[in-house]
């Protein structure tokens, strides 16, 4: 698993909605990359904020910042490849 397949399945995988083996394999590509356990983490953290109460849209500033947040990061390793 690359850091990409993480982005991806990032909702996927904070719903639980992940095959056994593929959340396996997440989680061990977390152990491993500081960046994406990062932005689990703070994905993780939005979600939790914000369905706990009622099923809101994400407040904007913050729908964008997690956004930017990850097309850098999706740039960055693109541009590694
Ligand atoms: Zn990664």
């Amino acid at each position: 698993m690359n850091c990409k397949s993480v982005i991806r399945e990032i909702s996927n995988y904070l719903d639980g909605e992940l095959e056994p083996s593929v959340k396996q394999e997440l989680e061990q590509h977390l152990e491993d990359c500081d960046d994406c356990k990062v932005v689990v983490d703070q994905v993780r953290l939005t979600v939790d904020v914000f369905c706990d109460s009622k099923p809101v849209e994400l407040p904007s500033d913050i729908k964008s910042r997690l956004h930017e947040a990850l097309r850098r990061k999706m740039k960055e390793k693109g541009n590694q490849a």
